[in-house]
């Protein structure tokens, strides 16, 4: 019974993980994909998507953010043991 619910609970994470990576944006659930805001009158920007309608998804935004702190705290260039600069 636990190893299905585990099955279940890896499965549905693989499923978002797989769809974030696919589709990493969805549509804006402030304005429905519309990208505008009714103030009375006045037609103006939805302020969460700035009207481009679209939002990053949660798991994309995660994934994203882990890569900058991996890229940040890695090494930028390798270098060859042969060729070791004079103070290493
Ligand atoms: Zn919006």
């Amino acid at each position: 019974m636990l190893a299905a619910s585990t099955l279940l609970i890896l499965a549905t994470l693989a499923g978002y993980a797989l769809l974030c990576a696919l589709r990493p944006f969805a549509v804006c659930r402030k304005c429905s994909g519309t990208g505008l805001r009714n103030h009375r009158k006045a037609m103006k920007l939805c302020r969460r998507c700035r009207g481009t309608r679209y939002r990053l998804r949660t798991g994309r935004r995660l994934t994203n953010h882990a890569r900058r702190i991996h890229a940040d705290g890695a090494r930028t260039h390798h270098t060859n043991s042969k060729e070791a600069l004079p103070w290493q």
